[in-house]
């Protein structure tokens, strides 16, 4: 059956310190498999990345792990994925990434996160595509990040318009709701009956 939407989500490889970003997360699985979705992730098994997947799979979702030959044993790949590819290069891997989706979520992570989540988003402004990017800033994680990316813009480097091409909430729920919207995709998941 034909996915209600497909998110891909960006997070960090280990746990994170703060058990909350832990449960956002799972709810971030959860969320995904309960509204008909497909989860599009790194296909580890590790931190945030198992915990995402895990969470999907055991509601009953589809979760599509792309990882590079050289991290399957370092990031354990997820053998339960309802399709893992095991791809050459980290290139490959986002491309097709990037490519399965409807819209991106990055949650806390580290460097790796952050490429990923900086890739989408040059991307979008460039015109490369026009897919929902959200960062979920639970517990204040990107507050520093985006306390810099203010700067950007007051320091000339970086309109507001790029600013806005990022949807930033603290709270997984109220995220993926309105990424799902801002895809077009609210009748598919069912949110517009609500
Ligand atoms: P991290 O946020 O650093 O824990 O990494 C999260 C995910 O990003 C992991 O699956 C890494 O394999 C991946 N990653 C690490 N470095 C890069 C990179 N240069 N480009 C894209 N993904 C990366």
């Amino acid at each position: 059956m034909t996915p209600a939407f497909r998110l891909c989500v960006y997070c960090g490889s280990r746990p994170g310190a703060d058990p909350a970003w832990a449960e956002q997360a799972a709810i971030v699985g959860h969320w995904i498999a309960s509204h008909g979705g497909e989860l599009i992730y790194g296909g580890g098994h590790n931190g945030l990345m198992g915990i995402v997947a895990d969470a999907a799979l055991q509601a009953g979702g589809r979760v599509v792990g792309i990882i590079p030959q050289a991290l399957v044993d370092k990031e354990f790949a997820h053998r339960g994925c309802s399709e893992l590819h095991i791809v050459q290069t980290m290139h490959e891997r986002k491309r097709m990434m990037a490519e399965r989706c409807d819209a991106f979520l990055a949650l806390p992570g580290g460097i790796g996160t952050l490429e990923e989540f900086f890739e989408v988003w040059t991307w979008r402004q460039l015109g490369y595509h026009d897919k929902p990017i959200g960062l979920l800033n639970h517990r204040g994680y990107y507050d520093g990040l985006l306390q810099f990316l203010q700067q950007t813009v007051s320091s000339g480097f970086m309109g507001p318009w790029q600013m806005d091409l990022v949807q930033i909430d603290q709270t997984a729920q109220t995220l993926l709701k309105s990424l799902v919207q801002a895809a077009g995709l609210s009748r598919a998941v069912g949110l517009d009956q609500i």
